[in-house]
């Protein structure tokens, strides 16, 4: 064989192996979908039993040292190849995963588990019980075995740059810290401005809305957005997530409020986005691992994207209110589309980081984000944690939880996973959204006018080309320097804020 044949021989192996495990992948999503959906009860200890071996079999593969060995030969030959080259991103994607898959041994990840699913259930009732105390033991290992995950990944800064690295790739704690402290000044007067003002009226959202009737705007909406109901379905399920079964199989589920409009609105909105992204990914590019979203931050500018910035807007709703208003003319016949704009944007200061509103969301997440650094470099002792946390929300958002079940104990994150990595993507895809809308705006000023039509297919061409498409195979900094030609910067989002809010307020 000649030097060529030899490496194309050796792709082929690779992409067949690489196929194979995002069909395992594939398979764990398509019993998890099922399971949150429509397995009854019952079935739940089969579906753990199963869940467990496919996943097994799917570590297995990724940590095969045939396919290192594979990769290893790989790799040199296509350093020289230029930095386009899907092959080049394909073997270097796939060298990374296999890194951090066979660094983690076996024994660490059971155990890790095992601790995890302990934890999650005491959390649950020490969150009904308003009792930290009892989950706190819990949580104190939870942040010893974040920190020894990390260590299987020496040469970092800070302990969390490993765990943040694992969802949003490229990015560390140093780099987040002096990104979120520079929102945190500007967006803490901003609320402060906007809570001084008289508060808005959202009782035009709060009545009784028929949930069929419900339903069928939400899917006309997503519709006219562009998500393609013949590559995915939307179902019903309490905690609305978006998965991906395969490269024609992208899954929605969304969740109503008979009582409160804006829940099921937004979040099918948001659900939305992330599936116009993975829709949108180069279908040369499925059955690898770049054949999918690149970061969970940049997974949230989309979905924060569709739902905020053309959502929640006034042109969006210049086409839509009148057809909501058609279809509940009792609620909504004598509420003007500028009492409704105004009740969906409404903001103030609240515990729930669910229920937050656009302009104070990032603050509940920043709060999280610098207590999992403090806990995690041995500055915060768990036992200090609820008081830390209270403190905290009055510093920002000028309200002190007078419950821990409304404070430290409200998510499920780290009682269920690490301590570390688990909320910075949402307020950095907050942010990129906006770097992503402006550039849009900038290349086609027209999708102003458009989104007041009903027509987002400009915005949505704009994206699948620029952001969509390349799935993996560009890094999250580096996708936001090539499509808005800055590296990312918090500018536009803040400007954004204070362009909406001191409008809408008067400030
Ligand atoms: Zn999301």
């Amino acid at each position: 064989m000649t030097q060529t044949s030899a490496t194309n021989d050796r792709m082929n192996r690779l992409k067949d192996r690489l196929r194979e495990i995002g069909d395992l992948q594939g398979a764990v999503a398509v019993l998890g979908w099922d399971q949150a959906t429509y397995m009854p009860s019952a079935g739940a200890a089969g579906r753990g039993r199963q869940l467990a071996l496919i996943s097994r079999i799917e570590h297995e593969r990724a940590t095969d040292p045939e396919l290192g060995k594979l990769l290893e030969d790989l790799l040199p030959t296509v350093l020289d190849l230029p930095p386009e080259s899907m092959e080049k991103a394909l073997v270097e994607v796939a060298w990374r995963d296999y890194i951090r898959a066979v660094r983690v041994p076996a024994e660490f990840v059971s155990r890790l588990e095992e601790h995890a699913a302990n934890s999650f259930e005491t959390w649950k009732r020490a969150r009904q019980e308003n009792n930290f105390g009892l989950i706190r033991p819990y949580l104190e290992r939870t942040v010893e075995l974040s920190r020894e995950l990390a260590d299987f990944f020496p040469g970092y800064a800070s302990v969390a740059d490993p765990l943040i690295d694992y969802t949003d790739e490229g990015f560390t704690a140093a780099y987040l810290r002096e990104l979120f402290s520079q929102l945190t000044c500007k967006l803490v007067p901003l609320v402060d401005a906007v809570c001084r003002k008289p508060e808005m009226d959202d009782s035009c959202l709060r009545q009784e809305f028929a949930l069929d009737r419900q339903r069928e705007f939400g899917e006309a909406v997503i519709r006219d957005l562009g998500y393609d109901f013949e590559r995915g379905r939307q179902d019903l399920a309490p905690h609305p997530f978006m998965t991906r079964l395969s490269g024609g199989d992208m899954r929605i589920t969304t969740r109503y409020n008979p009582s409160f409009l804006a829940k099921g609105l937004f979040g099918t909105i948001h659900e939305a986005g992330h599936a116009l992204y993975e829709q949108g990914v180069d279908l040369a590019l499925d059955g690898s691992p770049l054949g999918t979203g690149t970061t969970h931050g940049v997974h949230e500018s989309q979905s924060r994207l569709w739902e905020n910035l053309v959502g929640r807007s006034r042109p969006f709703w210049i086409h839509y209110y009148p057809r909501l208003q058609r279809l509940f003319p009792e609620q909504l016949t004598a509420v003007s589309l500028e009492e409704f704009y105004r009740a969906i944007n409404k903001v103030s200061r609240s515990l729930i980081r669910t229920e937050a509103d656009e302009l104070t969301y990032n603050l509940h997440v920043v709060i999280r984000f610098d207590l999992e650094l403090d806990l995690l470099e041995g500055k915060l002792e768990v036992a200090d944690l609820p008081e830390r946390w209270n403190e905290l929300y009055e510093e920002r958002l000028g309200i002190r939880p007078s419950t821990d079940s409304d404070g430290v104990l409200q998510d499920m994150h780290w009682y269920q996973s690490l301590v570390g990595g688990q909320f910075q993507s949402y307020t950095l895809g907050n942010i990129m959204s906006a770097q992503f809308f402006q550039a849009a705006l900038a290349s086609h000023p027209e999708i102003t006018e458009e989104m007041a039509q009903g027509r987002f297919d400009t915005l949505r061409n704009w994206l699948v080309s620029n952001v969509y498409r390349p799935g993996r195979s560009i890094p999250a900094l580096k996708l936001v320097e090539r499509v808005t030609g800055k590296p990312l910067e918090m500018q536009p989002y803040m400007r954004m804020l204070e362009q909406k809010y001191g409008e809408l307020y008067g400030l």
